[in-house]
């Protein structure tokens, strides 16, 4: 996609209007794990995480899990408290 907007403003875009719906939890994860990718979407902007990214795994008490690129999740982390 060529819109003229860069990717990772579209990404910090995406990822604070989910923590504003509640789609994106504001309360930290449980357990973390890092991992590759395995062609799952992520949580944070809707994309693809493929092998060659870097992914982040996040796990809560009530057995939620989502998965992160790991610029998502750092990006969530970020966001989740202020919004
Ligand atoms: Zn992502």
């Amino acid at each position: 996609m060529h819109d003229g907007i860069p990717f990772q403003e579209r990404m910090r875009w995406r990822i604070a209007s989910r923590i504003r719906d509640g789609i994106l939890p504001r309360r930290g994860p449980d357990e973390v794990l890092t991992g590759r990718g395995d062609g799952g979407t992520c949580d944070g902007c809707g994309e693809r995480i493929t092998r060659v990214d870097a992914q982040v795994e996040a796990t809560f008490v009530d057995c939620t899990l989502l998965h992160f690129h790991r610029s998502c999740y750092m990006q969530w982390n970020a966001r989740r408290g202020q919004l």
